[in-house]
């Protein structure tokens, strides 16, 4: 039986510790916590690594 741990793909704690959020991205399932959300959303560069494709993402901020 294959069963995937369920943690913040960001900082690994599991649904004990955090709620997590999942997420559907390129046909994959991952979770993330309410307190590394605003890195996905604005800082996507930091996740790559952590999340498969990541370094393709946007952020939703521009700066310049
Ligand atoms: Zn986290």
């Amino acid at each position: 039986m294959s069963q995937e741990k369920t943690t913040c793909v960001a900082c690994q704690r599991d649904d004990a510790e955090v709620p997590l959020l999942q997420l559907s991205y390129r046909g994959g399932k991952f979770d993330i916590c309410p307190q590394h959300l605003p890195i996905l959303i604005h800082d996507p560069a930091r996740l790559v690594g952590l999340l498969p494709g990541a370094e393709e993402l946007s952020p939703a901020d521009h700066h310049d």
